[in-house]
């Protein structure tokens, strides 16, 4: 909006100029008066329309000392209602709301992540609208535990002896050092040490669980003998974290699984392995690069592997930890787990998701991470061809439209150098600027997000649902054609 402008001068400063637009300004109960009376808002409680119009009036007020072009506006009556009106209606929005995802980063932390299977959505339903056996257990009519429903289905799919979930992979591994490694020293590669967005960092999360971190190696070579000879009578873990959101390449090296398992055995010390993403299937069929599965760290002898819920297994947001029982039962037992717990929506979603997992093809069909992942290019390219042509036949005057081929990402952090081949629509507006262009997408009714790439604007197929694209051509529509949204 243009005067969304803020300052604090004080009044005393303004002209006389100002001093007669100010007094220009209208009284809150006139400018609830136009809006009751101009019938467009009355899906909006009063006591909130009045709280807008105080709350555009001192942004008003405030533009007026900073911005002169305000005046004009403030003695336009028409054009101020127009803008207060448009101001309701946007502060009066879902602050959660849909987008439309044509970045073609499929799992998108900015955006939600994973999306959830249709089936999961009934399963929600029920356990939000209905009483549950959440910690009801139904044979014996006592307290159940919350973690019964899934703990079966995450031992029969990893092979783990025992599981646990938490809010997020960062409490779950919060969680597990500080269990069983609080007051002791934890053994860290130093080519391991990621960050993850939103500050996930592995000497940040190990100093607020009380543990000391032990670097060993350099940052692209670390040997079996460099934890060796770290191990003291202080060691409480020996932890390999899953380089996510990077790569070290050239000269490197990392002890391997086997290895490190072995070296723990030695020495009596559990190991433990934050994967991350964390995925059940072997994706390199789709062409992405062969990633350790949950199954196989745990087969390998990992004693805690840690891993999200929202990432490649395509769930809800939660912290997965499996591994064996003697370490688990810890972890459940601390009372930080109490903190940590997950909700039952959370919980009836994970369950639903897990369960398709049962099934390899049917996970692989109905989950939408793993169907993204797994759609082929040439449907891509066709579903591109043809959304061109609509946007080439509604829209030609307003901007020159083409497929292109391009890459999807698998994104969260996961696979960073691993491009899906892919094909998208790309927008090249006449008389707008790409960024202008992405603005105005962002502020329609469902906002459109794209990808720039080399001055033009990049709508990726594989991210956009095959019933999104009139959603994407309206919001294509209001933002490129002239007049329809002014205040941009
Ligand atoms: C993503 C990630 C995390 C954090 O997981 P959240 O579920 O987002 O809390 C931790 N460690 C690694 C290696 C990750 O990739």
């Amino acid at each position: 909006m243009f005067f969304y402008v803020r300052g604090a001068q004080s009044i005393l400063c303004m002209d006389s100029q100002q001093q007669s637009v100010f007094r220009d300004i209208p009284s809150v109960n006139d400018c609830m008066g136009w809006l009751v009376a101009s019938g467009t808002l009355d899906d909006i409680p009063l006591q909130r329309l009045k709280f807008c119009v105080r709350h555009f009036l001192d942004i008003v007020r405030q533009s007026i000392q900073t911005n002169r072009k305000t005046g004009a506006i403030v003695s336009d009556r028409q054009r101020l209602l127009e803008e207060l009106a448009h101001f309701v209606r946007q502060y009066h929005g879902l602050g959660l709301r849909r987008v439309i995802n044509g970045t073609g980063v499929i799992v998108h932390t900015n955006m939600g992540r994973s999306l959830l299977p249709m089936g999961t959505m009934a399963t929600l339903r029920a356990a939000a609208a209905h009483y549950s056996n959440l910690e009801l257990n139904l044979d014996t009519g006592k307290r159940g535990s919350r973690y019964h429903h899934v703990e079966g289905l995450l031992c029969e799919l990893t092979g783990a002896e025992s599981a646990l979930v938490v809010n997020n992979n960062a409490a779950a591994v919060l969680l597990a050092l500080e269990t069983l490694a609080s007051g002791k020293e934890v053994i860290v590669s130093r080519g391991q040490l990621v960050e993850i967005g939103g500050s996930f960092r592995i000497p940040d999360i190990m100093r607020r669980s009380g543990a000391r971190l032990v670097e060993v190696g350099t940052t692209n070579r670390t040997h079996l003998r460099d934890y060796q000879q770290a191990i003291t009578d202080d060691t409480g873990l020996l932890l390999r974290v899953h380089c996510s959101n990077y790569r070290i390449i050239g000269f490197t090296s990392e002890v391997n699984d086997a290895e490190l398992i072995g070296l723990g055995k030695k020495h009596d010390l559990p190991v433990m392995e934050d994967l991350g993403s964390g995925c059940l299937i072997d994706l390199s069929r789709f062409g992405l690069a062969k990633e350790p599965t949950v199954q196989e760290a745990v087969a390998g002898g990992m004693d805690i592997v840690t891993f999200s819920g929202d990432k490649l297994l395509g769930g809800p947001q939660a912290g997965i930890l499996v591994g064996r029982k003697y370490y688990i039962d810890q972890i459940k037992n601390n009372p930080l787990n109490r903190a940590l717990r997950i909700d039952k929506l959370t919980l009836a979603a994970l369950e639903s998701v897990l369960r398709l997992y049962l099934d390899e093809a049917q996970a692989l069909r109905e989950i939408p991470t793993l169907a993204m992942i797994a759609l082929p290019e040439a449907v891509l390219a066709e579903r591109a061809r043809a959304l061109c042509e609509q946007c080439h036949v509604l829209l030609a005057d307003y901007a020159v439209f083409t497929v292109q081929r391009t890459c999807s990402q698998v994104g969260g952090g996961a696979m960073p150098e691993q491009n899906l081949a892919s094909w998208a629509v790309a927008v090249e507006p006449i008389a707008l600027k790409i960024s202008q262009l992405e603005r105005r997408l962002r502020q329609t009714s469902v906002p459109v997000i794209g990808r720039v790439e080399a001055d033009r604007l990049l709508f990726d197929l594989r991210t956009i649902a095959a019933d999104e694209t009139d959603i994407l051509l309206a919001g294509l529509q209001a933002a490129l054609q002239p007049g329809r949204d002014e205040r941009t």
